[in-house]
């Protein structure tokens, strides 16, 4: 054997033997008629044939591809094209596994064998199969999160987004993957290169509510974390920005604290309705917090008056109708109050209810109004915005709760005024019977002592005696007249004179009143003339005593205060009331004093108090008096004029019954 054939001896036996006892699966396969030329035990074991069965196959027995692409690759291996491959191989048991082949091109006696070594890759494909898996279930936990997800590497390039951060942003994937971040958003703020590159030194940053504005100037809020992540070997690899828009978190957040305010101030409203002592108090509180409550641009209060709507109140940006009335069929407070329905306008010229022209000069497009006192409304609680605004269902439950309370303390206030007025009227009546008794009990030893002092026993204890009695009578005349007018004046104002009416003729009255005090004006020198302008047989229905009452204390106190000249007393008829006056020449009232002058126990500066007796009630009463006969009083005086025009006239006027 020469040295050559040995080599190649040596050589084949060297290839048999590496081929036998290989562990790795091992075919050698012709690439024209695709049979299998060898196997090696290893491959005897992993198909389960013996060397005999596989001998007789095709590698298409064992390859699940089909002729044609088998042909395909084995030419790409002969060739050298290609020496790696992924296959399917079937088994003896019919079991089919994921192989990897390494194939080469060998030459044996100047024919072309494939020389493949077969690895099973079921592991590895198993394990390939779980690490795609994870990467969907990431991508799918990633996906269905709330946050949009962008990551970055270290030099800020997306490496993966989000479909959400796609959305949110308004790019295309194809727009940011590989792309740099600050090249997609060249605007993109400062400091969020910051948070960046903290995040790439590995310090973590987050924000619960950060508000960005928009380039159409819409507001966003958005919570975001922006963390490094790590490499397998530990170092960083790049960023994750998670964001999560948290507009409607944000609103409704808002709209809690809103109305949160909202129930404070209700609150606070409820408990100054309740402390409130007066309507006005009510109507302010109302008309503030009706347009607190729900950030209106104007309150008004309403409230019904003799079939009309009276708006007493007002809280707004500018003048509403403070103080006037309008008729309850022609103004939107009225409907709401005879409907008993709550009015909700968001466009009031396209509302046929409202009285457009009425609000042609005012701010206001929206109304909202709601009744006080639902089952029998007394008014109404008006807001009003300057553009269109509809009201929640919320914001009209606190308006009508407002509108509930508001009722209950009108209700409360009006209990306690009649509780107070009845409270009056009883000490008042019981101070006037307090007097009348008095009067009555001090009035009786004041007639004994004017009965004795006139009943002295003879005439010259009676001369002795004479002064002090005549002392003792005027003063306890003084004194009775006081308590009489004291007595009158008390009564009148407890409402206890009764009201009689009677017809009588004013030449009746004249004459009698003649008869009364022309002695008094003839003493004193005075004229007393009665002038009547109304016929005699003319009857006059009316309370003939405190007419005459009245005439009494004018006439009395004409006399009293007029040294000379005289005292006029005149009657008239205009229409269907009295005109009666009482003129004198006297000294006048000084102007100062005359709206003074029917005020109790007012005595004038005119009186030289201690000289001119008199009790400052007279004309209270005249006052009272006239007042119970549905008339009214006034004086006209001059004081300082010149002689003949000095004097004072006091006139009053007084409607007959019948004219009622
Ligand atoms: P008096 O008891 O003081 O007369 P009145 O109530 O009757 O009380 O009158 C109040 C005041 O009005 C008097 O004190 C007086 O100053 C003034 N007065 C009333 N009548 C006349 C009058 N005819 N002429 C001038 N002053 C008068």
């Amino acid at each position: 054997m020469d040295k050559t054939n040995k080599n190649i001896t040596d050589s084949s036996n060297l290839f048999d033997r590496y081929f036998k006892s290989n562990m790795a699966v091992m075919l050698i396969i012709n690439p024209i008629t695709k049979m299998i030329v060898d196997a090696n035990p290893a491959a005897e074991k992993y198909y389960g044939w013996s060397h005999k069965q596989l001998l007789d196959m095709n590698i298409g027995q064992i390859n699940t591809l089909s002729a044609e692409q088998i042909a395909a690759e084995m030419e790409k291996a002969r060739t050298n094209r290609r020496s790696f491959f992924r296959f399917k191989h079937r088994k003896a048991n019919g079991e089919i596994r994921p192989v990897e082949v390494f194939s080469t091109k060998i030459e044996v006696d100047g024919h072309e064998y494939l020389h493949s070594i077969v690895h099973d890759a079921s592991e590895q494909e198993k394990a390939e199969l779980e690490l795609k898996h994870s990467h969907e279930l990431m991508r799918y936990i990633i996906e269905h999160n709330s946050s949009a997800v962008a990551v970055h590497d270290r030099n800020m390039n997306y490496i993966y987004v989000s479909q959400s951060y796609l959305k949110q942003y308004e790019v295309s994937e194809n727009d940011v993957i590989g792309k740099n971040h600050y090249e997609v958003f060249p605007d993109l703020p400062e400091k969020w290169r910051i948070v960046h590159q903290k995040a790439l030194k590995g310090e973590v940053s987050s924000a619960d509510d950060d508000l960005y504005i928009k380039d159409d100037g819409c507001e966003v809020w958005t919570r975001w974390e922006c963390r490094p992540w790590y490499d397998s070997d530990g170092s960083i690899g790049g960023i994750v920005v998670y964001t999560e828009v948290i507009n409607e978190h944000r609103q409704r957040e808002l709209k809690i604290n809103q109305l949160n305010h909202r129930l404070k101030s209700l609150i606070t409203a409820l408990q100054e309705l309740t402390t409130s002592k007066t309507i006005e108090q009510v109507q302010n509180i109302v008309v503030h917090s009706a347009r607190k409550l729900i950030g209106a641009d104007g309150a008004t209060l309403v409230f019904s008056d003799n079939n009309q709507c009276y708006y007493v109140a007002e809280d707004a940006m500018e003048p509403l109708w403070k103080g006037k009335r309008f008729p309850i069929d022609s103004c939107i407070s009225g409907w709401v109050m005879q409907n008993k329905q709550v009015a909700l306008i968001p466009d009031i010229y396209s509302d046929s209810r409202v009285p457009h022209t009425d609000y042609k000069s005012t701010f206001v497009k929206s109304l909202v109004m709601v009744p006080i006192n639902v089952s029998e409304p007394i008014g109404a609680i008006g807001n009003y915005w300057k553009s269109n605004y509809k009201p929640d269902e919320i914001e009209l439950g606190l308006l009508q709760t407002l509108a509930d309370s508001a009722a209950r303390a009108i209700e409360s206030i009006n209990v306690l005024n009649e509780i107070e007025r009845k409270a009056v009227e009883r000490t008042r009546r019981l101070e006037a019977s307090f007097l009348a008794n008095m009067s009555h009990e001090i009035r009786t030893p004041i007639n004994s002592i004017m009965g004795f002092s006139s009943l002295l026993p003879d005439e010259e204890s009676r001369d002795i005696m004479c002064n002090y009695a005549d002392i003792i009578v005027r003063n306890s005349e003084h004194l009775v007249h006081i308590i009489d007018d004291i007595v009158m004046y008390s009564r009148l104002q407890a409402k206890m004179m009764a009201y009689q009416t009677m017809e009588f003729n004013i030449c009746n009255l004249f004459h009698e009143l003649k008869h009364i005090f022309a002695p008094q004006a003839q003493q004193k020198g005075l004229s007393l003339v009665f002038e009547n302008e109304i016929e005699c047989n003319n009857l006059i229905k009316t309370d003939y005593d405190k007419l005459k009452q009245v005439f009494v204390s004018l006439i009395a106190n004409a006399i009293k205060y007029t040294e000379k000249g005289t005292i006029r007393v005149y009657a008239q008829k205009a229409h269907n009331h009295y005109i009666f006056s009482v003129s004198d020449t006297g000294i006048g009232i000084p102007k100062t004093e005359q709206d003074k002058i029917f005020e109790r126990f007012f005595r004038g500066s005119n009186t030289r108090k201690e000289t001119v007796p008199g009790t400052g009630l007279g004309l209270s009463i005249v006052k009272e008096l006239i007042e119970l006969l549905d008339g009214d009083v006034w004086v006209e005086s001059n004081p300082d004029e010149k002689p003949g025009e000095k004097g004072s006239v006091f006139s009053f006027s007084i409607n007959s019954r019948e004219t009622k």
